[in-house]
């Protein structure tokens, strides 16, 4: 008996009907159940289990692969060669044509551009492939570009001298299994064989299919088809399959009706990618919450790009709690574990900082000692922090996880050689790294990729990473891991039928989806008549995809961002049809882990900061906290340092403490004397000569590297300038003191400060000097800036002065010095008259107020209205932050 059945795509329970309409649950170990792919195996198992007893034995299930495979290993003397063998055949076949000197590929790109080709070329022919007919098409066609034609025709000389390799070695690749199959199909013994989620079937696996159907006794076939299915894809796929299914056989055929319901299609667009999949956290616990009597198994989520998205989910959902299983896999080049592996050849390129923090941070790596590489990190930050850090670092840098990687480096140095010996460096690696993946079965691919590369083709370092990394695409990791909700692909969604599906990353780029980078141009005349895959059929086959989806489930959301990695995205044009609504992300249902505590502890404050019910602070410190007490809290409280990594960038605090050390050296032996201009050309001599020995003695006690030491001597110059013309305004100053300590004291405030430089002017006034190295503009000091915004140190200090030495403040100014590095001579320096700070006398007032509250208790470090949120070191991370 054979038996079509005819399902409407939006027919329920397809598998159902096909277990009730066959023998299997009869007979099933005489039953042969085939599926398109292996989810869907895992699909049947369930409701096939939900049907009989736990105790009942299973039917034998394959996807259509696994069955062939399975024939070919207890049958055929060939050997199934991987991808990953195949690559490696071709590469030697290319090279020894010169193939990456005659066309602007490289070895690495242009090999699995023609293995792509060869794939695409067999998939596409029922019986043999002749490369002959395929070349009098391309002869018959008008090329415009030559080089196009010249590249086809290399690719199917290449092709023919791989086949007889193939034929000379016995060898079959995966495109071959099923002709191959074929031949020994009378060792199957089934009674019965079922076939589930077949819309196409590809033309290299027709003769294995019909053999099937032909040899057993019994077919039940589940064929998805209604009329309803756009045009192309039912003219280019469905028909074309219906068709050929009829020539194979005379069907007993059986129609079933379409469901009466309509598909509930909604459309969501997020601003970046974590926010839609933070949305989709957030319908799934919506959708869970008004159907309580839903399973996880209800819902599938479905990603036609899934390589990008993968790292996104994981990390959302389990920060959400969502339990998800992620199916298929992905290839292993996009495996963390290995790309860090790899990182040591980008470390030997680069020695930047972070590709060395990859690599000591990797928690698959066991000879490294984590808690010292966390030491490094924080170390390393604090010593190179806006110094930048370059090769001299590393190589100056010991411990015992530094010689480690060192020892690993040294192991890839030298230039060409053969791949065996770039492969034996890497096994060597991964023995000095002690590089242990956490899914063990990763190890045991990444080497068996490493086994099927040993050969003897002499390779460049460059060539040898990228060949590496193109064998590694071809791995595919199709195992699903964990449980929940199910995380796919498009294809793996087939037959799935689910209460709600999710599609996310449904855009113009994803649907329909890119072609590979790595394809030969085909026009796609040639392509329609030699049966490729063409462009037609490349978008019939998405729409049919999405014409699945959308009713073989009862709900249907779209979700899409609207920039991935800053490049902005389209909406797909397959759902213009469809408004978008908006989510906000804000509002979680599900707890999210804590990632960072926001609270504050006012004890804590207290052991630093309160002796004896005072308030002890110094006058920047508490501009800082009353700026942004949280900002102050996290800094000076908790002594948390913003993770920033080292990078080379203007390095204002090392400039301060330069020129501070400077001026109080050129200044000694001027108290109480007066600058004439006489004095001025030593002066900035001496400051120039302070400067650079200053430079100097930071390199040789190992606190910068040479370039940064080199980088600081040309800047130097800019500061002298500045410095110069500074000291030229100050002609018949009085120099008083550098670095004068100052203290006083309220009820429950002891203040203290260090003014940089006190000088008295011509007139007689005091000039109150303050050095500054950073770009910010200085402060206006007017009362608003003063009292609103908290810029008080420049006004305190003319306070503090004038109560200790008891001298009216209006006899006192302050002036800013200002080393910035912008050339802009009025700018220099900035003055401070008591008529703009006629606030001091409220100062006390102001004091005593703050004081009393902090010293209380009643202080909140939750800022009010903070306003340096955009130039925070800890912006990103606070809960307060401010964006507007
Ligand atoms: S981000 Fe804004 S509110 Fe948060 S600590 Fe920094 S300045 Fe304060």
């Amino acid at each position: 008996m054979r038996k079509l059945l005819i399902f409407p795509f939006n027919r329920r329970n397809k598998t159902d009907i096909l277990l009730e309409e066959s023998l299997i649950l009869q007979k099933p170990l005489e039953t042969l159940y085939i599926a398109s792919h292996i989810s869907k195996i895992r699909d049947f198992k369930l409701r096939y289990y939900k049907r009989k007893e736990r105790s009942t034995p299973l039917p034998f299930t394959h996807t259509i692969k696994t069955l062939a495979l399975n024939i070919l290993d207890s049958a055929s003397e060939k050997r199934v060669i991987s991808d990953v063998e195949k690559y490696i055949i071709l590469l030697q076949i290319i090279k020894g044509r010169k193939a990456d000197e005659k066309f602007k590929y490289t070895l690495s790109g242009i090999t699995l551009a023609l293995a792509h080709f060869i794939k695409d070329v067999k998939a596409s022919m029922e019986g043999d492939v002749s490369t002959e007919e395929i070349k009098k098409k391309i002869d018959e066609f008008v090329w415009r570009f030559d080089y196009n034609r010249f590249l086809v025709i290399f690719a199917l000389d290449v092709m023919e001298e791989y086949m007889n390799y193939m034929n000379k070695h016995k060898l079959l690749d995966i495109e071959d299994i099923y002709k191959e199959a074929t031949g020994y199909i009378d060792l199957l013994k089934f009674q019965e064989i079922l076939f589930d989620g077949f819309c196409e079937i590809p033309r290299y696996q027709r003769i294995f299919i019909k053999a099937l159907i032909e040899k057993s006794p019994s077919i039940v076939f589940s064929f998805p088809y209604d009329k309803d299915v756009p045009i192309d894809a039912m003219e280019l796929i469905l028909n074309e399959t219906y068709s050929w299914l009829k020539k194979v056989c005379q069907w007993n055929e059986k129609i079933f009706d379409k469901e009466d319901r309509q598909p509930e299609i909604e459309c969501y667009n997020f601003a970046s990618q974590a926010e839609e999949v933070e949305g989709i956290a957030k319908i799934i616990g919506i959708e869970l919450k008004e159907h309580p009597d839903w399973t996880l198994n209800d819902i599938i989520t479905v990603f036609p790009s899934m390589p990008s998205y993968r790292p996104v989910i994981q990390r959302i959902l389990k920060r959400y709690g969502i339990p998800a299983e992620i199916v298929p896999g992905y290839s292993l080049v996009q495996d963390a574990s290995i790309s860090t592996l790899l990182e040591i050849f980008n470390l030997k390129r680069s020695y930047d900082w972070p590709t060395l923090m990859n690599i000591l941070l990797c928690p698959d790596f066991y000879n490294l000692n984590q808690k010292e590489a966390e030491r490094i990190s924080i170390s390393s930050r604090e010593r190179f922090f806006r110094l930048g850090f370059i090769r001299d670092d590393f190589d100056k840098m010991k411990g015992k996880n530094i010689d480690i990687i060192k020892r690993a480096l040294k192991r890839i140095e030298g230039s060409s050689k053969p791949l065996k010996e770039w492969v034996d460096d890497v096994d060597a690696i991964i023995e000095i790294l002690g590089w242990q993946p956490s899914y063990p079965e990763i190890k045991v691919r990444f080497q068996k990729v490493l086994y099927e590369m040993r050969n003897k083709i002499v390779v460049s370092e460059d060539e040898f990473i990228n060949i590496l990394k193109k064998a590694l695409e071809l791995v595919e990791v199709e195992e699903g891991r964990g449980s929940g909700i199910r995380v796919s692909g498009v294809q793996e969604s087939v037959g799935m039928e689910r209460n709600l599906c999710i599609i996310g990353g449904a855009t113009e780029e994803n649907i329909p989806g890119a072609p590979s980078l790595e394809e030969l141009f085909i026009p796609d005349t040639i392509k329609r008549q030699l049966g490729f895959t063409h462009y037609g059929l490349r978008m019939a086959r998405e729409r049919l995809d999405l014409y699945r989806l959308k009713n073989e489930n009862n709900k249907v959301v779209f979700t899409y961002p609207s920039k991935i990695q800053g490049k902005v995205q389209m909406k797909s044009i397959f759902l213009f049809g469809y408004n978008d609504s908006l989510m906000e992300t804000g509002a979680f249902i599900s707890k999210p882990y804590e990632i960072f505590s926001p609270e504050w502890s006012f004890d804590k404050f207290k052991k630093k900061f309160i002796v004896n019910g005072w308030l002890k602070i110094s006058v920047t410190a508490l501009e800082s906290l009353l700026k942004c007490p949280y900002s102050f809290y996290l800094e000076k409280v908790e002594g948390i340092k913003p993770y920033r990594p080292p990078q080379i960038e203007e390095a204002p605090e090392l400039w301060g403490t330069i020129i501070h050390r400077v001026m109080c050296n050129i200044f000694a032996g001027y108290e109480n004397k007066s600058i004439s201009g006489e004095d001025i050309p030593e002066l900035i001599n001496s400051f120039r000569e302070g400067i650079l020995k200053e430079i100097e003695e930071e390199y040789r006690e190992g606190k910068i590297s040479t370039f940064y030491r080199d980088v600081l001597k040309i800047r130097s110059e800019e500061v002298v300038n500045k410095f110069s013309s500074i000291i030229d305004n100050h002609k018949g100053y009085e120099f008083i003191a550098s670095e004068r300590e100052i203290e006083e004291e309220l009820p429950f405030l002891h203040l203290k400060g260090k003014i940089d430089r006190i000088e008295r002017a011509p007139a007689g006034l005091i000039n109150i000097v303050d050095i500054k190295t950073g770009r910010a503009t200085p402060p206006s000091y007017t009362e608003k800036n003063f009292f609103n915004e908290f810029n008080i140190q420049i006004p305190l200090y003319i306070w503090m002065y004038s109560r200790k030495f008891n001298i009216d403040s209006k006899d006192i100014i302050g002036n800013i010095w200002h080393f910035d590095f912008i050339e802009d001579e009025k700018n220099n320096e900035k003055f401070y008259y008591s008529k703009k700070l006629n606030y001091l006398d409220r100062i006390e007032e102001f004091l005593q107020e703050k004081v009393i509250k902090i010293v209380k208790g009643e202080y909140s470090f939750i800022p009010e209205e903070p306003k340096n949120c955009y130039l925070c070191n800890y912006k990103g991370l606070c809960p307060y932050e401010r964006k507007d």
